[in-house]
């Protein structure tokens, strides 16, 4: 610390070299030394500042424990909840078919219903039309699922569907299709 004030206050030109350590020069031996006696004490007696990248992860690191809490606690937007329940940064649902999946809100029964008065029914005559129908049994998909899903996408949850290249392609298919359906019946 002393040799950096020293070097700040210096109004000259200052040069400083690379040089060779455990290699006899005098100076860089009695640092070595001090720096070993350091390590035997039993309290930090010098704190350095933190640095500002340092400082940045830590607020980033608080940002997403704070985040994580109210999305956790929050009564809102449960069933993005149940599919995404931990925050992430770097995520974003840009693809308009996915988003309806992911939000239970859009072409849906169920939201259809609920927002709008609507009837809840699949026009595949089950009574109720919710996201779970939709991808798992309504029996107009059935050809998407047989080749876009895993044999065992019953016991698959959503979001390993979701997050699968090929299974996602899937839900994309059978949303976009099940939109094309919702617009004739209303025709
Ligand atoms: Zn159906």
């Amino acid at each position: 610390m002393e040799i950096k004030r020293l070097l700040a206050n210096h109004d000259g030109i200052i040069r400083l070299f690379w040089i060779k350590a455990h290699a006899g020069f005098s100076g860089n031996e009695r640092a070595d030394e001090y720096a070993k006696q350091a390590t035997t004490k039993d309290a930090i007696d010098i704190e350095l500042a933190f640095d500002i990248p340092f400082v940045k992860k830590l607020l980033k690191k608080e940002l997403n424990r704070l985040w994580q809490i109210r999305w956790s606690a929050s009564s809102k937007g449960r069933e993005v909840f149940a599919l995404l329940p931990t925050v992430r940064t770097t995520r974003i649902q840009g693809d308009f078919f996915i988003n309806q999946l992911i939000t239970g809100h859009g072409a849906i029964g169920l939201h259809q219903e609920r927002f709008f008065g609507k009837s809840s029914s699949c026009s595949c005559g089950q009574q109720l039309e919710d996201r779970t129908h939709i991808i798992y049994y309504c029996t107009k998909w059935a050809h998407i699922r047989k080749d876009y899903f895993p044999p065992n996408h019953h016991n698959t949850s959503m979001d390993l569907l979701l997050f699968n290249k090929k299974s996602r392609q899937g839900l994309r298919l059978i949303m976009e299709a099940k939109l094309k359906d919702s617009l004739q019946k209303t025709e």
